[in-house]
């Protein structure tokens, strides 16, 4: 299984070189490829976000030659209608998957900057959006990482492993 990430210009560079040695471990071989552009179009004035399923259409397709799934990374606060906010979306059928670090960062919720903290966070969503990518649904294992998060307590609270159930698909499809 071969992942792409695809940044937003100016994220940090230390939490994607992390991402970048974490999912090779987990998933296979994965690359940091080249930064895009978050559409303009996907700002949302009212709500102050940005709307999640645009950002994801904007991501470049997995192109089989050195991708097989895509992750984008953006520091937007995303939503989806009919929710406040994501921390991520996924559409398996086009094998693409954004993350948002808007909600991940201390920062958010007034507290000092966490750098060790962000990239486990960051990690776990990923690790997420990438389970729904290979066909997983929501958990109910509260530890396991594909649990549905609404909150920050929710993402701390999991682990960054799937469930031996979810392993189970996880291992037959990679
Ligand atoms: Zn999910
Ligand atoms: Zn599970």
């Amino acid at each position: 299984m071969r992942i792409c990430i695809i940044p937003e210009t100016g994220i940090d560079e230390h939490l994607l070189l992390s991402l970048e040695e974490k999912l090779s471990e987990i998933f296979g071989k994965t690359k940091i490829k080249t930064d895009f552009l978050i559409p303009e179009a996907a700002f949302n004035l009212y709500r102050q976000q940005f709307n999640a399923e645009t950002v994801l259409k904007s991501l470049p397709f997995p192109n089989g030659k050195e991708c097989d799934l895509v992750l984008g990374i953006t520091e937007k606060d995303l939503f989806v209608d009919g929710l406040n906010f994501v921390f991520g979306i996924a559409d398996p059928l086009s094998g693409r998957a954004l993350i948002s670090i808007a909600r991940l960062k201390n920062s958010f919720y007034r507290l000092p900057e966490d750098k060790k903290l962000l990239k486990i966070r960051a990690l776990k969503e990923a690790v997420h959006e990438i389970g729904h990518l290979l066909g997983l649904p929501h958990c109910y294992n509260k530890r396991c990482v594909m649990s549905f998060s609404n909150s920050i307590v929710d993402v701390d609270r999991k682990s960054l492993h799937f469930c031996p159930e979810c392993q189970n698909v996880i291992n037959s499809t990679i």
